[in-house]
């Protein structure tokens, strides 16, 4: 007996992809239409054990014989238990809210599954990962954007051909980040891959770079104490002026800096780091810059907006991530490389500008471009996001986010009681309540999350705590704005008295 000859389903669903798909979109689609109307909390947290039983966990799991119907009614109690994207109050992390196109990619994944390290086992998927990181190498302005899209650029001539620009899509920026500074360990100290990491290696990067290039650094086997912290000013950004003292400090230690980070843009506050003068830094004294665009490297969409990205193209290494600001379902992050040679060195130990992808009879392996084996079709999300909205609908969703937080910054500077640590740079806003201190800043954040009425993130910048709103929703309004700052007025009275 196969599995779809199992009697416990009936004949309607078994083997039946469309008549499971059919129950799952509808609750899916009431799901949201409840979600964008705002009338249901954006979360909610009942405690592991009451809601391993609301969803019958354990009798699922044990027993299995989950049939069309029963999976409807499981699915009510998930979906009401989970946190809502497209709800207006969702203003919290920096994740998409997923545009269609992006979901459909998730279904075809999941159907055809071609877990494509190697060409063999999803050459349309290693085509289409392809093609979307030469669209974005172009938008970093590392390849002619006339070139057809999937196509390596040529070399220059009489370069080796490890010298062209190119990128692997990983799941999700941490690992993409993990990545960079592997390549930019193995361009420094290639033996290291062989015989271990020496012990005076260092990176330079932000105090507010995202958590990721600390634990890439110690990852790398370079321990925490090779993480020399750029000192920053009250936004958050690294502050030109000392970045030659952070370096003296790694030097005077006796190490050697393998990478310089730079923001586009910072976690907490969303602001640039000054890119023109770190490069300038870089060039000078010979160092790997590696852009952490993360969550701002979108911003290339637009043409007012790039501007803050000025000499992101003089950096060796830059990571974006599309389920941040392109719409596209968690995960689907890019590391882009001026030199291809240099990712493929990532994970080996010869000359990094002399390798290239072992030849095979037909198409690409992206396998030694990555850590992971397999590897879900991501390229699939960006390009759908692409294909329907096309580059301009992507970027003018990107300029009304930025846009709004700089709307919602103004108001919220503007009224009593309130205030705005720094003009928004990107879709993320910081505030305080100001007659709270830090711990009640934390006390108020944490009421509206379990209120549930608004879910909102905090983050300590500039040795205070302030309040946080990532605008990743473009239904998010000024209204939803004024009942979020009334409540934080009735929670911090209440506190007060
Ligand atoms: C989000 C973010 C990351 C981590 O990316 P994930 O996809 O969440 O792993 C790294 N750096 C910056 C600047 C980010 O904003």
């Amino acid at each position: 007996m196969t599995i779809n000859d199992d009697p416990r389903f009936s004949p309607r669903e078994r083997g039946s992809l469309r008549a499971l798909g059919e129950e799952v979109l509808a609750q899916l689609e009431q799901h949201l239409e409840l979600s964008r109307a705002g009338t249901v909390p954006v979360l909610r947290q009942r405690p592991v054990g009451e809601l391993l039983t609301a969803l019958d966990a354990d009798r699922w799991i044990r027993q299995g014989g989950m049939d069309g119907d029963a999976l409807g009614r499981f699915l009510q109690t998930y979906l009401a238990e989970s946190t809502r994207l497209q709800h207006p109050a969702y203003m919290g992390h920096q994740v998409a809210v997923p545009l269609p196109p992006s979901a459909m990619a998730d279904l075809v994944h999941g159907t055809l599954n071609n877990g494509m390290a190697i060409y063999e086992m999803g050459a349309s998927a290693t085509v289409l990962e392809l093609a979307v990181l030469d669209w974005m190498l172009g938008k970093v302005g590392w390849r002619d954007e006339g070139l057809p899209y999937g196509e390596p650029s040529p070399a220059a001539p009489g370069a080796a051909a490890g010298s062209r620009p190119g990128g692997v899509l990983t799941h999700g920026g941490s690992l993409a980040n993990l990545t960079a500074l592997l390549a930019a360990r193995a361009k420094a100290c290639p033996e290291a891959w062989v015989r271990g990491v020496p012990r005076d290696l260092a990176v330079l990067a932000p105090a507010t770079s995202h958590y990721s290039i600390a634990r890439a650094v110690s990852i790398l086997g370079l321990g925490s104490e090779a993480l020399f912290s750029m000192p920053v000013d009250g936004c958050g950004r690294v502050d030109p002026s000392l970045i030659e003292e952070a370096y003296e400090d790694a030097v005077g230690a006796g190490r050697r800096v393998i990478a310089v980070v730079a923001n586009a843009v910072s976690t907490p506050a969303g602001v640039y780091d000054p890119l023109p003068a770190i490069a300038d830094f870089c060039e000078e004294h010979q160092l790997w810059l590696h852009v952490d665009g993360a969550h701002g490297a979108s911003a290339l969409l637009s043409p007012i907006e790039r501007l803050r990205l000025t000499g992101i193209e003089r950096a060796q290494s830059v990571v974006w991530d599309a389920h941040k600001l392109l719409g596209t379902s968690t995960l689907c992050a890019a590391v882009l490389v001026r030199e291809v040679g240099d990712l493929l060195g990532a994970f080996r130990q010869q000359a990094s500008y002399l390798v290239e992808e072992a030849p095979r009879e037909v198409g690409v392996d992206l396998l030694g471009r990555a850590v992971e084996c397999t590897k879900a079709s991501l390229g699939l999300k960006l390009f759908l996001n692409l294909a329907v909205y096309g580059e301009a609908g992507l970027a003018r969703q990107v300029e009304e986010l930025h846009a709004k937080a700089r709307s919602f910054a103004r108001i919220i500077a503007e009224r009593p009681g309130f205030a705005v640590l720094c003009t928004p740079e990107a879709n993320i806003v910081c505030f305080r309540v100001l007659m709270l201190d830090d711990a009640a800043q934390a006390r108020l954040r944490a009421d509206l999350v379990r209120q549930g009425d608004f879910y909102i993130t905090q983050a300590d910048v500039g040795g205070r705590r302030w309040l946080r709103l990532v605008l990743m929703n473009p239904l998010t309004d000024e209204a939803v704005l004024e009942q979020l700052l009334r409540a934080c007025e009735s929670i911090a009275a209440n506190s007060r008295g």
